[in-house]
């Protein structure tokens, strides 16, 4: 099959179809899935030509890369599951960001260096009704499921992560690490308690929200302004809950009222997974200095995204914001405003503009310039990664996994020693879920059920 492009399977698997007007500055309808895409539709497919991709070329020395392969690094944010219902992507098979624009699969995990990290449960958010928390409900228990799968297929290579100390025993043995969090806990509808089933099911991380308010939390994207003024009271029930079972709570796309809300709440510091920071680029979606130290003297960590339009303001080409102008009145509003069968055609016209006028890029050195920075402000013990992988992330200069032994090259340089550089790529974040886990009153485990 030629022509084959991820974001159209993404649309038709009804998955992570998300656009949303997040900010009056960025486009109409920014994405994290959508708006860092390839630029234009891959010629060769999925799967086909495993053995004619184009080395990536990578500059770092030799004992660098060493250094980097004898740590565990680990990434908090891997959106990668959104793809596992899709027909053609094969985890196993070795393929480019400028083939299909996917990030992550086992050989560039091998090659990056990347041991495994938290893999998401995403939901787009919908209305907040009982029929779609039921769907959303369903496909976020297929998502689970399908995670699962991926470790029972590939389970010489991969092995799914319940605890903390999981990471090190599963690294060492030379396996990829499956951690699961929620993005968005919308599909939990009204009930908190059904975090215990995705909890049993290997759930060790969760969000209240996503690009819009929703029943338990305000976001920082919704453009109708604030619902609660941050966490509502089933909201402060789910954070009640995440401590229980021994979740970490994550506070990326929450408003900061509701960050400040979580930190005063949880038990045990919280983690935004993929976050940037105001201090370099001011952007609804990054993080204030005095919130992100707040974080910090609470024990919590920031683990820097590297989506491009959340990195610095990016200009798009006159014809690409007129596409966006005449999409918009073309279908009379925004995704959001749209129903499943417009959202789909929404979507399908939207990556004809992002194929005929691509969206500008960020680079490598602004995202090392956001990771500066929040070290800077708050030290090595609570800045991480968390760049958005399979789900807008990566940049010009890091398009994929494969580039990772850059950020470590480019830490030393910085000054930064080894063992911070260890902390970055995956000590602060374990740091917080054995926090957690030691923090839990429930007794209730996560059976694997293939032991
Ligand atoms: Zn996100």
């Amino acid at each position: 099959m030629t022509g084959f492009n991820f974001r159209n399977a993404l649309m038709m698997a009804g998955a992570l179809t998300v656009l949303a007007a997040c900010n009056p500055d960025a486009e109409p309808s920014g994405s994290e899935i959508i708006a860092q895409a390839p630029a234009s539709s891959p010629a060769a497919s999925v799967g086909e030509t495993p053995g004619t991709v184009t080395p990536t070329p990578m500059t770092v020395p030799q004992d660098i890369l060493d250094m980097h392969e004898s740590m565990l690094v680990m990434d908090t944010h891997l959106d990668t599951p959104a793809y596992f219902h899709t027909p053609d992507y094969n985890f196993s098979v070795r393929q480019t960001f400028e083939q299909d624009g996917t990030h992550v699969d086992l050989p560039r995990m091998k090659e990056g260096g990347l041991d495994g990290g938290f893999w998401v449960i995403f939901t787009a958010q919908g209305p907040l009704d009982d029929a779609s928390y039921v769907a959303a409900r369903n496909q976020a228990l297929l998502r689970q499921m399908s995670i699962r799968e991926l470790a029972a297929k590939y389970g010489d290579e991969v092995e799914l992560a319940f605890t903390a100390d999981d990471a090190e025993r599963i690294a060492g043995e030379g396996k990829r690490v499956v951690y699961q969090s929620m993005e968005n806990a919308y599909p939990l509808g009204t009930d908190v308690s059904l975090a215990e089933t995705f909890y049993q099911g290997g759930l060790r991380m969760i969000s209240p929200a996503h690009f819009r308010n929703n029943q338990f939390a305000d976001s920082a994207t919704d453009v109708s302004g604030e619902s609660y003024g941050g966490l509502s009271p089933l909201g402060e029930e789910l954070v009640r809950k995440a401590n229980e079972l021994g979740m970490v709570l994550d506070g990326s796309h929450a408003s900061d009222e509701t960050v400040y809300d979580m930190i005063e709440l949880s038990t045990t510091p919280i983690i935004l997974s993929h976050t940037g920071v105001d201090g370099v680029y001011d952007h609804f979606r990054n993080i204030p200095d005095e919130l992100l130290t707040a974080i910090a003297e609470d024990g919590g960590v920031i683990q820097i995204n590297a989506f491009g339009g959340y990195l610095e303001a990016l200009e798009p080409s006159a014809e690409r914001q007129q596409a966006m102008a005449d999409l918009e009145e073309q279908f009379g509003g925004s995704y959001y405003d749209l129903d499943e069968a417009t959202r789909e055609e929404y979507s399908a016209a939207r990556e004809e503009i992002d194929a005929q006028y691509p969206a500008p890029r960020s680079s490598f050195e602004k995202f090392m310039e956001h990771l500066l920075y929040a070290l800077d402000l708050v030290g090595p013990d609570h800045v991480g990664m968390g760049a958005d992988w399979d789900g807008g992330g990566g940049v010009d200069g890091m398009t994929d996994i494969t580039f990772l032994p850059k950020v470590t090259a480019a830490l030393l340089e910085a000054g930064y020693s080894e063992e911070d550089i260890e902390k970055f790529w995956s000590g602060n974040m374990l740091r917080l879920l054995r926090q957690a886990e030691e923090a839990r009153t429930s007794e209730m485990q996560s059976p694997n059920v293939l032991n």
